[in-house]
């Protein structure tokens, strides 16, 4: 019998999942990605001094399941490297206050967490305790039904302390999904929360021990290709021809030179960033399909992020750091975190430089100047003694899909209502949103869209 073609637009994690499952249960797969590297949101590649480039500042969360799967499949998963369970939040003057998480059943991990913390007063923390109930027991109608409101509003409408909202919420939803809470929806922030509450190692934190290039990407590519799949770079799909049922008739991509080239497969996922898939979705399928008519209106967010090399060591600190002043609400000193990426001890900062609305529109030498001023602030013993040896700014205009309060209605399901069409992405419904977990699982769903039908 001859295999069933598929073709799977998108080099990152979700198209790189499809890819391999598809490619597992006997299609015959080719993966289509627009740029010279894969990863997507998570790619890397090297400078011309030999240093490893990253789109931004990736960890790995206790609570993820199917991307660990695919890394024990493929015999990475030991290249995930586990820290201490502890969210420490740097302030400017050098204040710290962390959030220690302990081994006892949930919700009792978190106990001496909130209680030993000496930076919110007890009003403000009994402010917090009469929300920690919806957060931990809410169902998921219950998080659904907050999603019309911005985290600000639920935040406000529950009267916990405004400090906590500056201080501990900011840097939260700013390190989730580079938003503020007046910009992001209730929803996702309660979702998370809640996660995070219920399971005692769900907010644990794994850095991967090189490039996501070199550790993770490389390793889910080589085994396509191991079993017979075909991996295409610097292709970039423009147009969806359809036919009079409205399946897809034939892709049509764009090679470096701008030369059309067609390609035809029995089967389609699309695993493209939001933006890029209004691009190509034809006219015929937003008139009629409300599943399409949604995702149009799904936004995207900007990200932009800096790396800095200095020529001593700074921070001391080998876990993830969070700040709510300024302009660094997550960011991590590499050279302690990332086995092979330390430097002589000193340090090697990767920094989310968020919000990015009107940051993104400076040069890469005003970026890296103000965010070297905050780092004084929020290092003061150590970083006036440090030199910036090396900085390198990555700006992403339209990244992450913006859960904006109002906007979960529009996420869909991997399934579309075309016949041979199936997506993959953080704005396909599962439960990890737009991360590397929810990429992952989107991709085996929109696998299994397909794999089920040939059962
Ligand atoms: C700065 C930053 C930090 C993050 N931190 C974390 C974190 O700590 N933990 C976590 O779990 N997640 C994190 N995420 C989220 C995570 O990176 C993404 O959710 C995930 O990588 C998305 O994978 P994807 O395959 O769905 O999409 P993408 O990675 O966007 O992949 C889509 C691919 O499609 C390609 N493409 C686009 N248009 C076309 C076209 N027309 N033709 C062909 N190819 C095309 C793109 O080049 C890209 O390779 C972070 C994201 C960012 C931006």
């Amino acid at each position: 019998m001859t295999k069933e073609k598929v073709i799977v637009v998108g080099g990152g994690f979700a198209g790189l999942t499809a890819a391999r499952k598809l490619q597992k249960n006997g299609f015959n797969t080719e993966l289509i990605e627009k740029r010279d590297v894969l990863g997507g949101k998570w790619s890397a590649w090297k400078d011309e001094d030999g240093d490893w480039i990253e789109t931004g500042l990736h960890v790995f969360f206790g609570a993820y399941e199917e991307i660990f799967e695919l890394m024990k499949e493929l015999n990475i998963y030991d290249r995930v490297h586990w820290k201490d369970h502890v969210l420490t939040y740097t302030l400017n003057d050098g204040e710290r206050f962390d959030f220690r998480t302990i081994n006892l059943p949930s919700p009792l991990h978190l106990l001496p967490a909130v209680f030993k913390n000496h930076y919110f007063s007890l009003l403000d923390k009994l402010s917090l305790g009469k929300a920690l109930f919806p957060m931990l027991f809410g169902s998921e109608e219950y998080y659904q039904s907050q999603d019309d409101f911005s985290y600000q509003q639920w935040h406000r409408r529950f009267g916990i302390a405004d400090k906590m909202l500056k201080k501990m919420f900011l840097p939260m939803t700013l390190a989730l999904k580079f938003l503020p809470p007046e910009k992001i929806s209730a929803k996702i922030v309660l979702d998370v929360t809640g996660t995070f509450l219920r399971q005692n190692y769900a907010s644990k934190i794994g850095f991967l021990k090189g490039s996501p290039d070199q550790h993770l990407t490389m390793p889910i590519a080589t085994d396509i290709l191991k079993k017979g799949g075909t991996i295409t770079k610097g292709l970039k799909l423009s147009r969806v021809e359809i036919n009079s049922d409205d399946s897809i008739k034939n892709l049509v991509f764009l090679d470096e030179n701008d030369r059309e080239i067609v390609k035809q497969a029995d089967k389609y996922i699309f695993a493209l960033p939001i933006h890029n898939l209004q691009k190509v979705m034809p006219k015929a399928w937003i008139e009629k399909y409300n599943y399409f008519q949604g995702l149009n209106k799904i936004e995207s967010v900007p990200v932009v992020t800096l790396q800095l090399w200095l020529d001593k060591q700074v921070s001391g600190v080998d876990n993830i750091l969070f700040c709510p002043d300024g302009h660094i609400p997550v960011y991590a000193d590499l050279a302690n975190t990332t086995e092979e990426y330390s430097s002589d001890g000193k340090s090697r900062f990767q920094f989310c430089v968020a919000p990015a609305f009107d940051l993104i529109n400076k040069t890469d030498e005003e970026i890296t100047q103000q965010i070297w001023s905050e780092l004084q602030k929020v290092f003061p013993k150590t970083a006036p003694k440090a030199n910036i040896k090396k900085s390198r700014v990555v700006k992403v205009p339209k990244s992450v899909y913006w859960p904006a309060p109002g906007s979960d209605k529009y996420r869909v399901p991997q399934k579309s209502p075309i016949g041979n069409l199936s997506l993959a992405g953080g704005y396909t419904i599962q439960k990890f949103y737009d991360s590397m977990e929810g990429a992952v699982q989107s991709g085996n769903r929109a696998a299994a869209v397909f794999i089920e039908w040939n059962l």
